[in-house]
């Protein structure tokens, strides 16, 4: 096993996708056959743990993720599941414990955007988000919980009964004309995120989001397809890069092992700066 040394006295981390730090346990990503919920099931996988891949359309890709997580010698398989849908996700985590036993990572991942400005956008523009974005990520968390106050804490697997990533956005912090929509439903994940884990911190569950800036998947394909819209996107972002779904992956097979034990209740933002203002860096 390589090793990175780094700069304190008698502290030597191993690179974290080779010491399967997820070992032995069970993971369920919604939305995952695309974009950054592929880019986390490969990760987590990657680290060790067992995994459903949900899905809703796309099939194929589905089914093609499945062998390519074979690889990597752990279990898989995909359920399709719309997470809007109280009973299809009581049905995903129904086969999830039929097939795993039980389940110690939740990433709640799916999501979608219906944008239009406020006076045009439709009822069905702003239910369907909110739907999807918020009540999905509701459902899905709740049946997590269930299970991870029912099993409680295997020694052996985890010192945690159990963690949830909420993917969230910058856009819980950063107000986002003509996507009212959906910057409605990511603030909403914030605070529901924060009181879950506030009401479960003492099963020893830990509840946490991934909030990304830009990240290049087909949700947001023409801010960066062509070199005008790139250029102009990196006026958002100070590290002058558009995030990869790696970025995100690895984040968040850190923060479900036990690595990551302490952390709780927090957004962790991973947006190249994109939070810190960058119309400050010259204005103001
Ligand atoms: P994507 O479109 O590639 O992935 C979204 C996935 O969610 C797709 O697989 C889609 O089929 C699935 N999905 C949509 N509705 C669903 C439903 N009802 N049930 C189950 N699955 C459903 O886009 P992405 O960028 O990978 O988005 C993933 C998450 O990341 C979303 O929550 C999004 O809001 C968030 N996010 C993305 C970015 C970005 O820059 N790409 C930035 C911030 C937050």
């Amino acid at each position: 096993m390589n090793e990175i040394t780094i700069n304190l006295p008698n502290v030597v981390m191993p690179i974290c996708s080779e010491v399967k730090m997820l070992k032995g346990q069970k993971a369920l990503v919604t939305g995952a056959n695309s974009g950054i919920g592929k880019g986390v099931v490969l990760e987590l996988a990657k680290a060790g743990a067992d995994v459903v891949i949900n899905y809703r359309g796309g099939e194929q890709a589905a089914l093609e993720l499945v062998e390519q997580v074979k690889k990597c010698g752990v279990n898989v398989f995909a359920f399709q599941a719309d997470v809007s849908n109280e009973n299809e996700v009581k049905a995903m985590f129904e086969k999830t414990f039929k097939e795993f036993g039980t389940i110690d990572i939740l990433v709640n991942n799916a999501g979608l955007q219906k944008d239009a400005p406020i006076d045009e956008m439709t009822l069905e523009q702003w239910n369907t988000v909110i739907n999807v974005n918020l009540t999905g990520q509701f459902l899905c968390a709740r049946e997590a919980v269930k299970e991870f106050k029912r099993r409680g804490v295997i020694a052996d697997i985890s010192c945690s009964a159990g963690k949830i990533i909420h993917i969230s956005s910058v856009h819980e912090v950063i107000p986002w004309a003509g996507h009212v929509n959906y910057a409605a439903s990511k603030g909403g994940v914030m605070l529901m995120m924060k009181s879950i884990a506030q009401e479960v911190a003492p099963f020893r569950i830990r509840v946490n989001s991934i909030s990304p800036g830009a990240i290049r998947t087909p949700i947001n394909t023409s801010a960066w397809e062509t070199k005008e819209a790139y250029d102009d996107l990196m006026k958002l972002i100070p590290y002058k890069r558009i995030g990869e779904v790696d970025d995100i992956g690895r984040a968040a097979a850190w923060l479900a092992s036990d690595y990551a034990d302490y952390i709780n209740g927090t957004s962790i933002y991973i947006d190249g700066g994109m939070t810190l203002y960058p119309g400050f860096a010259t204005g103001g």
